[in-house]
């Protein structure tokens, strides 16, 4: 057989689990064709000589409904290895629509998932109805693969128009929200998406309209996945409780569907209730049924100095004194009187965001030479060095040298932990929330991530364990048949990477949205290649402006009915 593309001689990481192997892998339309040795020619080699060869990863929460109307490659995502994205998350689609009911998805999207409004109206060309109708007119048009999850918020608005967010639905309502959703699989819907999380609104201060629904609406619409046999349920409650699993476990059992629920990450603040949480969803899987917690790579780091530090605001008599003007507020740090109060309230027992621990604060940033000696090294040694108490050493220090700069993370920051997490076989690893939070962050790179930080700096698993997470773990639980590991027939979803260099860069400013408006991407180093369905669509960081992207349906769209 002669090959359109062979990759010679890489280290085949197959998605598996199952230990590397040295291989070459040749593809014949779209397909991996032969894995081994392999003597035929083909119209295209690369050289995989120290590289690994992994199926292309499956970035399975994403926001990217708008954004891959304007962006097929959904960027930065080719730069960290994805081929396939899941979009449609945390209740929130483009699909299904009434006439006129566009700018209620608009209003959600732009607050919650905080896009950009002007970016959304011009590059949204609505003209789609149902569900199906929005993946169909993403058919030959995408650079990577698209599947998508039925937004709860648009299934409400679809029947129920603006009152859906100002009441609950009668029962001729949620019986036409559950023929939305059953539609919405018929068309290729990979699941059904809800969120209950109290902290959002859309753009004019009303919740979101999932936020409505009670439990019988929801569970009602829930149904209609397990009836179909076909897709995940995936829940965002908001506050991240132990409280919730019983409800994650009803809901597995009820219907027989995978459940993705989040968060679950180590935070100082809690820091057992990612063990409580995983404790707790360990007797729905022992029982046969399926709630994965998903976790993210990415500890949230935070920087600051004294004159710019929103972790106090959580303390209101930090808060008061933070927000007077700087000479002001520097004369009432220096006050016995004042912190006093200060470290009464840094003392409450008040679940906050902040960890109130002085050893977590990496000093990463110094303004005078005296205290070069302190950099990396923590608060609590530099305290420990002068030989005071942490609190007036931090005051005293800042107040000396306001330029030190201090780097910490509540969440995500305790290697053991963390290692814990991603390891449990209840976990799944994501939450780019790629296309969302655009002017804020960029995430894509949890994968690259997870291969450079988590598996070559800190060993939590092996790169196997890590690959599998990455690509066949997602594509069994969401049903991408076909997809996620390297085998014969199926997809060339590829991606090549050095396992001693492959890591994120830091995210950076990009003007490349519709209207001008402005967004974050992230880069990568030593990902060499991704290629989608056998197509080679990312090299050492350039685009090749083909779309191989295939619209990946679920297993609802085909099964008779
Ligand atoms: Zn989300």
């Amino acid at each position: 057989m002669s090959f359109d593309l062979v990759i010679r001689d890489g280290l085949v990481v197959d998605g598996s689990g199952l230990p590397g192997y040295r291989a070459d892998v040749g593809v014949k339309d779209g397909k991996i064709a032969e894995i081994g040795r392999l003597r035929s020619g083909a119209a295209r080699t690369i050289d995989a000589g120290g590289l690994v060869v992994a199926p292309g990863f499956i970035d399975h929460h994403t926001h990217l409904d708008a954004q891959i109307l304007w962006d097929p490659y959904g960027t930065s995502e080719p730069a960290h290895g994805v081929t396939t994205v899941v979009m449609g998350n945390c209740g929130l689609a483009l699909a299904p629509v009434r006439p006129g009911g566009e700018d209620a998805l608009v209003k959600s999207f732009v607050r919650v998932e905080a896009m950009p409004r002007e970016a959304l109206e011009a590059g949204v060309p609505w003209g789609w109805r149902s569900y199906g109708e929005y993946l169909n007119g993403l058919d030959g048009k995408v650079g990577i693969n698209v599947a998508g999850l039925v937004g709860h918020i648009a299934v409400r608005h679809a029947v129920m128009g603006e009152e859906a967010v100002e009441r609950a639905a009668t029962d001729e309502e949620v019986e036409a929200m559950k023929g939305l959703v059953h539609e919405a699989l018929a068309g290729g819907a990979l699941g059904l998406s809800t969120n209950r999380n109290e902290r959002h609104f859309r753009e004019d201060a009303k919740p979101v309209s999932s936020r409505l629904a009670d439990d019988a609406e929801f569970f009602g619409l829930c149904d209609v996945v397990g009836q179909a046999n076909s897709g995940v349920i995936q829940v965002i409650l908001g506050l991240n409780k132990v409280e919730h699993i019983p409800w994650y476990d009803a809901l597995a059992r009820r219907t027989g569907r995978p459940i993705i629920w989040q968060i679950v990450m180590h935070a100082w603040t809690q820091p057992d209730l990612w063990r409580q949480q995983l404790e707790a969803i360990a007797p729905t899987f022992r029982d046969g049924y399926r709630a994965y917690g998903l976790t993210n790579t990415l500890p949230i780091w935070r920087r600051f100095t004294i004159d710019n530090a929103q972790a106090f605001d959580e303390f209101p008599v930090w808060k008061n004194i933070m927000f007077l003007p700087q000479a002001v507020r520097h004369q009432a740090l220096r006050d016995p009187e004042t912190r006093h109060k200060l470290r009464a309230d840094l003392a409450t027992t008040r679940l906050t965001t902040f960890h109130r621990r002085w050893d977590l604060l990496e000093i990463v940033k110094v303004g005078k030479p005296e205290n070069e000696q302190f950099l990396r090294q923590t608060m609590a040694d530099l305290a420990a060095a002068r030989g005071q108490d942490p609190l007036d050493a931090f005051l005293d220090a800042c107040l000396d040298d306001p330029e030190l700069t201090f780097l910490t993370s509540n969440t995500g920051g305790d290697p053991v932990a963390t290692g814990e997490i991603l390891r449990s076989p209840y976990v799944l690893v994501g939450e780019s929330d790629a296309g969302a939070h655009v002017q804020f962050d960029a995430n894509f790179g949890y994968g690259t991530l997870l291969l450079s930080h988590w598996v070559r700096d800190k060993a939590v698993m092996s790169l196997e364990q890590a690959v599998h997470k990455l690509t066949f773990q997602v594509a069994s639980i969401y049903g991408i048949e076909g997809r996620g590991l390297i085998r014969s027939g199926y997809a060339a979803d590829l991606t090549l990477f050095d396992p001693g260099t492959v890591a994120p860069c830091e995210p950076e400013w990009a003007a490349d949205f519709p209207a001008n408006t402005k967004r974050m991407v992230q880069r990568s180093v030593g990902l060499d290649y991704t290629i989608v369905n056998g197509a080679v669509i990312y090299d050492h960081g350039r685009l090749s402006g083909d779309l191989p992207g295939e619209v990946v349906r679920g297993g609802g769209a085909s099964r008779p009915g």
